[in-house]
Protein backbone atom coordinates (compact mmCIF):
# COMPACT_ATOMS: atom_id res chain seq x y z
CA UNK A 1 0.00 0.00 0.00
CA UNK A 2 0.72 3.88 -0.77
CA UNK A 3 2.66 5.19 2.18
CA UNK A 4 2.60 8.65 3.13
CA UNK A 5 4.25 10.91 5.91
CA UNK A 6 3.72 14.28 7.25
CA UNK A 7 4.94 15.81 10.96
CA UNK A 8 1.29 15.84 12.21
CA UNK A 9 -2.15 14.48 11.15
CA UNK A 10 -5.36 15.59 12.30
CA UNK A 11 -8.34 13.07 12.41
CA UNK A 12 -10.97 15.51 11.91
CA UNK A 13 -11.71 18.93 10.49
CA UNK A 14 -14.45 20.71 12.66
CA UNK A 15 -13.81 23.16 15.27
CA UNK A 16 -11.30 21.62 17.25
CA UNK A 17 -8.89 19.97 14.34
CA UNK A 18 -9.01 23.38 12.46
CA UNK A 19 -8.02 24.92 15.45
CA UNK A 20 -5.52 22.73 16.52
CA UNK A 21 -3.79 22.80 12.78
CA UNK A 22 -3.80 27.04 12.48
CA UNK A 23 -2.28 26.98 15.81
CA UNK A 24 0.17 24.52 14.73
CA UNK A 25 1.58 26.09 11.72
CA UNK A 26 1.30 29.47 13.21
CA UNK A 27 3.98 27.76 15.92
CA UNK A 28 6.12 26.48 13.19
CA UNK A 29 5.16 23.08 12.55
CA UNK A 30 5.31 22.50 8.88
CA UNK A 31 3.63 19.48 7.77
CA UNK A 32 0.04 19.42 9.17
CA UNK A 33 -2.04 17.44 7.68
CA UNK A 34 -6.25 17.28 7.94
CA UNK A 35 -8.26 14.66 7.46
CA UNK A 36 -11.78 14.74 7.15
CA UNK A 37 -14.53 12.56 5.99
CA UNK A 38 -16.77 14.98 4.49
CA UNK A 39 -16.86 16.61 1.21
CA UNK A 40 -15.94 19.79 3.65
CA UNK A 41 -14.10 20.57 6.15
CA UNK A 42 -15.76 22.52 9.22
CA UNK A 43 -17.79 20.04 11.60
CA UNK A 44 -20.55 20.39 13.54
CA UNK A 45 -21.07 24.29 12.99
CA UNK A 46 -21.28 23.96 8.56
CA UNK A 47 -25.14 22.65 9.42
CA UNK A 48 -26.02 24.99 13.02
CA UNK A 49 -27.39 28.08 10.47
CA UNK A 50 -27.89 29.86 13.83
CA UNK A 51 -26.23 32.52 15.74
CA UNK A 52 -23.98 32.43 18.28
CA UNK A 53 -20.63 30.91 17.17
CA UNK A 54 -17.23 32.72 17.50
CA UNK A 55 -17.41 35.29 19.95
CA UNK A 56 -14.38 34.77 22.22
CA UNK A 57 -12.46 33.26 19.75
CA UNK A 58 -12.79 35.36 16.92
CA UNK A 59 -14.58 38.18 18.46
CA UNK A 60 -17.36 38.24 15.95
CA UNK A 61 -21.19 36.68 16.16
CA UNK A 62 -21.70 34.31 13.71
CA UNK A 63 -23.79 31.84 12.01
CA UNK A 64 -22.53 28.45 12.24
CA UNK A 65 -21.79 27.97 8.61
CA UNK A 66 -20.18 31.51 8.19
CA UNK A 67 -18.09 30.41 11.32
CA UNK A 68 -16.88 26.73 10.16
CA UNK A 69 -15.95 28.61 6.57
CA UNK A 70 -13.60 31.59 8.50
CA UNK A 71 -11.75 28.41 10.14
CA UNK A 72 -11.73 26.26 7.07
CA UNK A 73 -10.18 30.33 5.24
CA UNK A 74 -7.93 30.73 8.50
CA UNK A 75 -6.52 26.78 8.14
CA UNK A 76 -5.97 27.29 4.34
CA UNK A 77 -4.43 30.82 4.79
CA UNK A 78 -1.76 29.07 7.42
CA UNK A 79 -0.52 26.54 4.83
CA UNK A 80 -2.20 23.57 6.38
CA UNK A 81 -2.90 20.53 4.36
CA UNK A 82 -6.19 20.15 4.07
CA UNK A 83 -7.51 17.15 3.18
CA UNK A 84 -11.25 16.30 2.40
CA UNK A 85 -13.75 13.76 1.15
CA UNK A 86 -10.98 10.98 3.79
CA UNK A 87 -11.25 8.65 6.03
CA UNK A 88 -9.22 7.67 8.77
CA UNK A 89 -10.09 4.00 8.67
CA UNK A 90 -7.67 2.68 11.64
CA UNK A 91 -5.05 3.60 14.07
CA UNK A 92 -1.94 1.66 14.71
CA UNK A 93 0.38 2.15 17.55
CA UNK A 94 3.26 4.40 16.80
CA UNK A 95 1.01 7.57 14.84
CA UNK A 96 0.70 5.37 11.73
CA UNK A 97 -2.99 5.78 10.18
CA UNK A 98 -4.95 3.97 7.47
CA UNK A 99 -6.49 6.22 5.11
CA UNK A 100 -9.18 5.74 2.60
CA UNK A 101 -10.37 8.14 -0.34
CA UNK A 102 -12.66 8.19 -3.52
CA UNK A 103 -8.96 7.55 -5.39
CA UNK A 104 -7.97 4.45 -2.97
CA UNK A 105 -6.12 3.36 0.40
CA UNK A 106 -3.03 5.13 1.95
CA UNK A 107 -1.45 4.60 5.18
CA UNK A 108 -0.03 7.86 7.04
CA UNK A 109 3.20 8.19 9.07
CA UNK A 110 2.76 10.91 11.13
CA UNK A 111 5.30 12.35 14.27
CA UNK A 112 2.23 12.57 16.27
CA UNK A 113 -1.35 12.07 15.53
CA UNK A 114 -4.54 14.24 16.93
CA UNK A 115 -7.78 13.05 17.50
CA UNK A 116 -11.00 15.38 16.88
CA UNK A 117 -13.60 13.37 16.06
CA UNK A 118 -16.22 15.12 17.83
CA UNK A 119 -19.25 13.86 19.10
CA UNK A 120 -22.37 12.34 17.91
CA UNK A 121 -26.39 12.20 19.77
CA UNK A 122 -27.14 9.03 20.47
CA UNK A 123 -29.81 7.37 18.52
CA UNK A 124 -33.79 6.24 19.34
CA UNK A 125 -32.24 2.20 19.65
CA UNK A 126 -29.48 4.14 22.31
CA UNK A 127 -32.29 5.19 24.22
CA UNK A 128 -34.79 2.68 24.30
CA UNK A 129 -37.49 4.37 22.69
CA UNK A 130 -40.06 1.84 21.75
CA UNK A 131 -43.48 1.82 19.48
CA UNK A 132 -42.98 1.70 15.58
CA UNK A 133 -40.76 2.24 13.10
CA UNK A 134 -42.03 4.51 11.08
CA UNK A 135 -40.21 7.47 8.88
CA UNK A 136 -39.97 10.76 10.24
CA UNK A 137 -37.21 10.47 13.52
CA UNK A 138 -34.49 12.20 13.27
CA UNK A 139 -31.53 13.51 15.50
CA UNK A 140 -31.21 17.22 15.89
CA UNK A 141 -27.92 16.86 13.43
CA UNK A 142 -29.45 14.70 10.97
CA UNK A 143 -32.36 17.53 10.98
CA UNK A 144 -29.78 20.84 10.96
CA UNK A 145 -28.02 19.00 7.95
CA UNK A 146 -31.17 18.40 6.01
CA UNK A 147 -32.68 21.96 6.67
CA UNK A 148 -29.55 24.17 6.43
CA UNK A 149 -27.61 22.24 3.71
CA UNK A 150 -29.94 20.25 1.67
CA UNK A 151 -33.05 23.18 2.39
CA UNK A 152 -35.40 20.55 3.18
CA UNK A 153 -38.19 20.75 5.55
CA UNK A 154 -38.72 16.81 6.31
CA UNK A 155 -41.80 17.36 8.98
CA UNK A 156 -44.03 20.14 9.81
CA UNK A 157 -45.68 19.32 13.45
CA UNK A 158 -42.75 17.24 15.10
CA UNK A 159 -42.07 16.17 18.94
CA UNK A 160 -38.49 17.23 20.64
CA UNK A 161 -37.33 14.46 22.83
CA UNK A 162 -35.02 16.48 25.84
CA UNK A 163 -33.75 19.69 27.07
CA UNK A 164 -30.64 19.80 26.19
CA UNK A 165 -29.01 22.98 24.54
CA UNK A 166 -29.00 21.25 21.73
CA UNK A 167 -32.71 20.97 22.10
CA UNK A 168 -33.12 24.21 21.88
CA UNK A 169 -31.10 24.50 18.72
CA UNK A 170 -33.50 22.20 17.04
CA UNK A 171 -36.09 24.75 18.35
CA UNK A 172 -34.14 27.45 16.23
CA UNK A 173 -33.96 25.30 13.24
CA UNK A 174 -37.41 24.15 13.52
CA UNK A 175 -38.52 28.48 13.64
CA UNK A 176 -35.60 28.81 10.39
CA UNK A 177 -37.96 26.43 7.93
CA UNK A 178 -41.73 27.27 9.43
CA UNK A 179 -41.82 23.87 11.42
CA UNK A 180 -44.33 24.00 14.65
CA UNK A 181 -42.76 21.67 17.53
CA UNK A 182 -45.99 20.23 19.07
CA UNK A 183 -44.45 19.79 22.87
CA UNK A 184 -41.32 19.07 24.13
CA UNK A 185 -40.51 15.74 26.01
CA UNK A 186 -38.41 16.09 29.27
CA UNK A 187 -37.95 12.71 31.54
CA UNK A 188 -36.78 14.72 34.33
CA UNK A 189 -38.27 17.10 36.30
CA UNK A 190 -36.24 20.07 35.30
CA UNK A 191 -35.55 21.48 31.90
CA UNK A 192 -31.47 20.68 31.31
CA UNK A 193 -29.92 23.81 29.92
CA UNK A 194 -29.09 26.65 32.43
CA UNK A 195 -31.30 28.87 33.86
CA UNK A 196 -31.00 31.86 30.89
CA UNK A 197 -32.48 29.44 28.22
CA UNK A 198 -35.28 28.02 30.25
CA UNK A 199 -37.43 30.87 28.87
CA UNK A 200 -36.92 29.84 24.91
CA UNK A 201 -39.42 27.68 24.51
CA UNK A 202 -42.37 29.57 26.14
CA UNK A 203 -41.19 32.55 23.64
CA UNK A 204 -41.52 29.84 20.58
CA UNK A 205 -45.12 29.19 22.43
CA UNK A 206 -43.60 25.38 22.53
CA UNK A 207 -45.09 23.30 25.88
CA UNK A 208 -42.46 21.73 27.95
CA UNK A 209 -43.64 18.41 29.67
CA UNK A 210 -41.88 16.62 32.55
CA UNK A 211 -41.41 12.89 34.13
CA UNK A 212 -42.04 12.07 31.20
CA UNK A 213 -42.09 8.08 30.85
CA UNK A 214 -42.04 5.28 28.20
CA UNK A 215 -42.37 6.85 25.65
CA UNK A 216 -43.09 5.00 22.37
CA UNK A 217 -43.19 6.59 18.88
CA UNK A 218 -47.07 5.64 16.82
CA UNK A 219 -47.36 5.43 12.96
CA UNK A 220 -47.34 3.01 9.79
CA UNK A 221 -45.14 4.73 6.78
CA UNK A 222 -44.03 7.91 8.63
CA UNK A 223 -44.82 9.38 12.25
CA UNK A 224 -48.61 9.78 13.24
CA UNK A 225 -48.24 10.39 17.34
CA UNK A 226 -46.23 10.05 20.70
CA UNK A 227 -47.22 8.30 23.31
CA UNK A 228 -46.03 8.47 26.64
CA UNK A 229 -46.68 8.28 30.30
CA UNK A 230 -47.63 11.71 32.42
CA UNK A 231 -45.98 12.36 36.26
CA UNK A 232 -49.35 10.71 37.60
CA UNK A 233 -48.99 7.60 35.24
CA UNK A 234 -51.72 8.21 32.46
CA UNK A 235 -50.95 7.21 28.95
CA UNK A 236 -51.08 10.86 26.98
CA UNK A 237 -50.72 10.98 23.00
CA UNK A 238 -49.64 13.83 21.37
CA UNK A 239 -50.13 14.08 17.17
CA UNK A 240 -47.22 14.63 15.11
CA UNK A 241 -45.54 14.18 11.83
CA UNK A 242 -42.26 13.82 13.21
CA UNK A 243 -39.94 13.14 16.06
CA UNK A 244 -36.40 14.72 17.09
CA UNK A 245 -34.40 12.90 18.94
CA UNK A 246 -32.30 15.87 20.85
CA UNK A 247 -28.88 15.44 22.90
CA UNK A 248 -27.29 12.47 25.37
CA UNK A 249 -24.18 13.42 23.37
CA UNK A 250 -21.36 10.41 22.83
CA UNK A 251 -17.68 10.85 21.65
CA UNK A 252 -17.39 9.88 17.86
CA UNK A 253 -15.18 7.15 19.34
CA UNK A 254 -15.49 4.48 16.57
CA UNK A 255 -12.25 4.85 15.83
CA UNK A 256 -10.76 3.62 19.45
CA UNK A 257 -12.88 0.83 19.86
CA UNK A 258 -10.66 -0.84 16.87
CA UNK A 259 -7.64 0.52 18.21
CA UNK A 260 -4.96 -0.25 20.83
CA UNK A 261 -5.66 3.01 22.90
CA UNK A 262 -7.97 2.61 25.86
CA UNK A 263 -11.18 4.10 26.20
CA UNK A 264 -12.95 5.47 29.52
CA UNK A 265 -16.02 4.08 30.36
CA UNK A 266 -17.24 7.37 31.70
CA UNK A 267 -16.45 9.52 29.06
CA UNK A 268 -16.80 6.66 26.12
CA UNK A 269 -13.87 8.97 24.76
CA UNK A 270 -10.05 8.14 25.37
CA UNK A 271 -8.29 7.42 28.43
CA UNK A 272 -6.02 10.79 28.11
CA UNK A 273 -3.50 12.50 30.75
CA UNK A 274 -3.10 16.00 31.49
CA UNK A 275 -1.15 16.99 28.64
CA UNK A 276 -3.97 15.50 26.42
CA UNK A 277 -2.16 12.30 25.41
CA UNK A 278 -3.91 9.10 24.83
CA UNK A 279 -2.54 5.37 26.20
CA UNK A 280 -0.03 5.42 23.43
CA UNK A 281 1.66 8.98 23.54
CA UNK A 282 2.01 9.67 19.76
CA UNK A 283 -1.78 9.92 19.92
CA UNK A 284 -3.38 13.08 21.42
CA UNK A 285 -6.72 13.73 21.92
CA UNK A 286 -9.15 17.07 21.85
CA UNK A 287 -12.25 18.78 21.34
CA UNK A 288 -15.35 17.04 22.09
CA UNK A 289 -14.14 12.98 21.08
CA UNK A 290 -13.01 13.75 25.08
CA UNK A 291 -16.20 13.98 26.23
CA UNK A 292 -20.16 14.71 25.76
CA UNK A 293 -20.39 17.71 25.15
CA UNK A 294 -18.51 21.31 25.03
CA UNK A 295 -19.29 24.07 22.93
CA UNK A 296 -17.53 25.25 19.91
CA UNK A 297 -16.10 28.25 21.43
CA UNK A 298 -14.60 25.34 24.41
CA UNK A 299 -13.34 23.18 22.00
CA UNK A 300 -11.49 25.54 20.10
CA UNK A 301 -9.69 26.59 22.89
CA UNK A 302 -8.84 23.58 23.97
CA UNK A 303 -7.67 22.61 20.58
CA UNK A 304 -5.20 25.77 20.78
CA UNK A 305 -4.09 24.93 24.25
CA UNK A 306 -3.17 21.22 22.67
CA UNK A 307 -1.53 22.40 19.54
CA UNK A 308 1.31 23.83 22.07
CA UNK A 309 1.31 20.67 24.02
CA UNK A 310 2.00 18.90 20.44
CA UNK A 311 5.15 21.40 19.64
CA UNK A 312 6.39 20.83 23.25
CA UNK A 313 6.37 16.96 22.91
CA UNK A 314 8.26 17.24 19.46
CA UNK A 315 10.90 19.46 20.49
CA UNK A 316 11.46 17.00 23.96
CA UNK A 317 9.48 14.40 24.48
CA UNK A 318 7.01 14.91 27.56
CA UNK A 319 7.72 11.53 29.23
CA UNK A 320 6.88 11.10 32.92
CA UNK A 321 6.15 7.99 35.00
CA UNK A 322 3.03 7.22 35.99
CA UNK A 323 1.32 9.77 38.49
CA UNK A 324 -2.24 9.35 39.95
CA UNK A 325 -5.07 7.65 38.58
CA UNK A 326 -8.68 9.85 38.50
CA UNK A 327 -11.33 8.01 38.93
CA UNK A 328 -15.32 8.17 40.58
CA UNK A 329 -16.81 5.68 42.57
CA UNK A 330 -19.58 7.94 43.31
CA UNK A 331 -22.59 6.91 41.45
CA UNK A 332 -23.81 10.70 40.80
CA UNK A 333 -20.69 11.09 39.07
CA UNK A 334 -20.22 9.89 35.65
CA UNK A 335 -16.96 10.72 34.26
CA UNK A 336 -13.41 12.19 35.11
CA UNK A 337 -11.15 13.83 32.63
CA UNK A 338 -8.20 13.98 32.67
CA UNK A 339 -8.01 9.77 33.54
CA UNK A 340 -4.09 9.72 34.33
CA UNK A 341 -1.64 11.92 35.26
CA UNK A 342 1.67 11.59 34.51
CA UNK A 343 5.06 12.80 36.80
CA UNK A 344 6.38 15.41 34.29
CA UNK A 345 6.67 19.13 34.77
CA UNK A 346 6.60 20.07 30.99
CA UNK A 347 4.54 23.19 30.85
CA UNK A 348 1.41 23.51 29.00
CA UNK A 349 -0.73 20.90 31.26
CA UNK A 350 -4.33 21.48 31.98
CA UNK A 351 -5.09 22.98 35.14
CA UNK A 352 -7.94 21.58 35.47
CA UNK A 353 -9.72 18.45 35.76
CA UNK A 354 -13.26 18.53 34.16
CA UNK A 355 -16.47 16.67 35.47
CA UNK A 356 -19.85 15.63 34.48
CA UNK A 357 -22.93 14.16 36.82
CA UNK A 358 -25.03 11.34 35.87
CA UNK A 359 -27.93 12.49 38.06
CA UNK A 360 -28.68 16.53 39.93
CA UNK A 361 -26.30 16.65 43.14
CA UNK A 362 -25.75 18.93 45.92
CA UNK A 363 -22.68 18.45 48.05
CA UNK A 364 -18.92 18.37 48.94
CA UNK A 365 -17.38 17.26 46.05
CA UNK A 366 -14.40 15.77 46.99
CA UNK A 367 -10.87 14.27 46.11
CA UNK A 368 -9.79 11.31 48.42
CA UNK A 369 -6.48 8.83 47.67
CA UNK A 370 -5.48 6.52 50.71
CA UNK A 371 -7.73 7.81 52.97
CA UNK A 372 -6.36 11.04 52.73
CA UNK A 373 -8.32 14.19 51.65
CA UNK A 374 -6.74 16.20 48.99
CA UNK A 375 -9.19 18.51 48.17
CA UNK A 376 -13.06 19.35 48.30
CA UNK A 377 -15.44 22.12 47.60
CA UNK A 378 -19.13 22.85 47.28
CA UNK A 379 -20.87 21.62 44.69
CA UNK A 380 -24.64 21.68 43.68
CA UNK A 381 -25.45 21.22 39.48
CA UNK A 382 -27.06 19.46 37.44
CA UNK A 383 -26.29 16.67 34.47
CA UNK A 384 -24.73 17.62 31.00
CA UNK A 385 -22.95 20.88 33.12
CA UNK A 386 -19.06 22.03 33.15
CA UNK A 387 -17.50 21.08 36.34
CA UNK A 388 -13.96 22.14 36.88
CA UNK A 389 -11.84 20.98 39.87
CA UNK A 390 -7.61 21.70 40.45
CA UNK A 391 -5.14 19.11 39.49
CA UNK A 392 -2.64 20.41 41.78
CA UNK A 393 -3.76 18.33 44.91
CA UNK A 394 -3.68 15.48 42.87
CA UNK A 395 -0.12 15.61 41.60
CA UNK A 396 1.34 14.79 44.94
CA UNK A 397 0.11 11.31 44.42
CA UNK A 398 2.43 9.03 42.38
CA UNK A 399 2.92 5.03 41.44
CA UNK A 400 -0.52 4.94 39.33
CA UNK A 401 -2.67 5.29 42.89
CA UNK A 402 -6.17 6.15 42.47
CA UNK A 403 -7.64 9.48 43.14
CA UNK A 404 -11.51 8.98 43.60
CA UNK A 405 -13.74 11.88 43.43
CA UNK A 406 -17.04 11.73 45.59
CA UNK A 407 -19.41 14.01 46.46
CA UNK A 408 -19.77 13.95 50.62
C1 LIG B 1 -26.25 18.27 16.51
C2 LIG B 1 -25.26 19.14 17.21
C3 LIG B 1 -25.55 20.49 17.40
C4 LIG B 1 -24.64 21.31 18.08
N1 LIG B 1 -24.94 22.65 18.24
C5 LIG B 1 -24.01 23.46 18.81
C6 LIG B 1 -24.26 24.87 18.91
O1 LIG B 1 -25.30 25.34 18.49
N2 LIG B 1 -23.29 25.65 19.47
C7 LIG B 1 -22.11 25.14 19.94
O2 LIG B 1 -21.25 25.89 20.41
N3 LIG B 1 -21.86 23.80 19.87
C8 LIG B 1 -22.78 22.96 19.32
N4 LIG B 1 -22.54 21.62 19.25
C9 LIG B 1 -21.30 21.09 19.83
C10 LIG B 1 -20.26 20.92 18.71
O3 LIG B 1 -19.89 19.58 18.69
C11 LIG B 1 -19.06 21.81 18.91
O4 LIG B 1 -19.57 23.06 18.71
C12 LIG B 1 -17.88 21.62 17.95
O5 LIG B 1 -18.31 21.36 16.66
C13 LIG B 1 -16.94 20.53 18.43
O6 LIG B 1 -15.83 20.51 17.59
P1 LIG B 1 -15.06 19.17 17.30
O7 LIG B 1 -13.99 19.52 16.34
O8 LIG B 1 -14.70 18.52 18.57
O9 LIG B 1 -16.13 18.20 16.60
P2 LIG B 1 -16.92 18.32 15.20
O10 LIG B 1 -17.22 19.73 14.86
O11 LIG B 1 -18.04 17.36 15.33
O12 LIG B 1 -15.88 17.77 14.14
C14 LIG B 1 -15.48 16.42 14.07
C15 LIG B 1 -15.11 16.13 12.63
O13 LIG B 1 -14.45 14.87 12.57
C16 LIG B 1 -14.83 14.24 11.38
N5 LIG B 1 -14.56 12.81 11.51
C17 LIG B 1 -15.09 11.95 12.41
N6 LIG B 1 -14.59 10.71 12.23
C18 LIG B 1 -13.71 10.80 11.21
C19 LIG B 1 -12.86 9.85 10.55
N7 LIG B 1 -12.81 8.55 10.95
N8 LIG B 1 -12.06 10.27 9.53
C20 LIG B 1 -12.09 11.56 9.14
N9 LIG B 1 -12.89 12.51 9.71
C21 LIG B 1 -13.68 12.13 10.74
C22 LIG B 1 -16.31 14.60 11.24
O14 LIG B 1 -16.76 14.45 9.92
C23 LIG B 1 -16.31 16.06 11.72
O15 LIG B 1 -16.17 16.97 10.67
C24 LIG B 1 -23.44 20.78 18.58
C25 LIG B 1 -23.16 19.40 18.38
C26 LIG B 1 -24.04 18.59 17.69
C27 LIG B 1 -23.71 17.13 17.47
Amino acid sequence: MNKQSCNIAIVGGGTAGLALATELRRLGVEDVVVLEREPEAGGVPRHCGHYPFGVRELKRVLKGPDYARKLVQNAQAAGVDMRCDTTVTALHPKALLSVNTPEGGYELQAERVVLCTGVRESSRAQRFIGGQRPMGVLTTGALQSMVYLQHQRPFRKPVILGTELVSFSALMTCGHMGIKPQVILEENERVTVRQIMRPYPVLKRVPVRFNVRDIRILGGKTVEAVAYRDATGAEQVIEADGVIISGRFRPESALLHTSHLEVDAGSGGPSIDQYGRASDTSYFCTGNLLRPVETSSWCWHEAVATAARVVQDLAVPIGGGAGARLCSVDPDIRFVLPQRLVEADAPGAMGEMQLRLARPARGYLTAISGGRTLWGDFLESRPERRILAPLKPMLSVGGGQPVEMRIL
